[in-house]
């Protein structure tokens, strides 16, 4: 694609560096751009000026916030002592988006594999326990992928639950969720945290 302005090459350039988005999208979005009045860019580039120095890791359960707790962290209404330990944000919006679960979260930032060189250490484990240490939780749902990778967290994370007074559970089999948690249907995934099952360790 050859532009007959640097400005108009660079912007496409920002546009099409995002997921998803092609340099003729990309043309497409930064076009359509030029059409708008001033300030709508501006109001544009200050709204994701403004989300990336302002948000930041909820101290609690590492979901994002734009304090040091998140919504559902503060919020009181929400049951305290049980906790949905899930792999990434995105599984925390598709939870949400159900309506049906009203305790709280842990965000681990991914699953165990070692093939990624991802451990223990690099997931948001420690805090976790400690978490569930401290504040006297009760029931731990593991709302993750059941993969081998998600089968080692959680038998991992169970491990390290077990000098502790909590109970294990996870959402039922079959359900496509974990990294997939935003594409599974509503209803089906709502169902599964409802109706979860006692985890066992073999
Ligand atoms: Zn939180």
């Amino acid at each position: 694609m050859q532009f007959s302005s640097k400005l108009i090459e660079e912007a496409v350039e920002a546009f099409s560096s995002l997921p998803g988005i092609g340099r003729k999208t990309a043309l497409r979005l930064v076009l359509h751009m030029v059409q708008q009045p001033g300030e709508t860019v501006d109001a544009f580039a200050s709204a994701l000026t403004k989300m990336r120095s302002g948000i930041q890791e909820c101290e609690q359960c590492h979901n994002l916030s734009d304090d040091k707790l998140c919504t559902v962290c503060k919020d009181d209404r929400r049951n305290p002592q049980l906790v949905c330990v899930v792999e990434n944000i995105r599984d925390v919006m598709a939870i949400e988006e159900t309506g049906q679960y009203r305790g709280r979260y842990h965000v681990l930032g991914g699953v165990i594999s070692p093939i990624e060189g991802i451990g223990p250490a690099e997931l948001n484990i420690d805090s976790l326990v400690g978490r569930i240490d401290e504040r006297g939780i009760k029931e731990v749902i593991m709302a993750i992928s059941p993969t081998i990778e998600g089968d080692t967290t959680i038998f991992y994370i169970t491990k390290q639950l077990a000098a502790l007074d909590v109970k294990v559970s996870t959402i039922a089999r079959g359900v496509s969720f974990g990294g997939e948690l935003e594409y599974a249907d509503g209803l089906t995934l709502g169902r599964s945290i409802v109706a979860r099952i006692p985890y066992k360790v073999d």
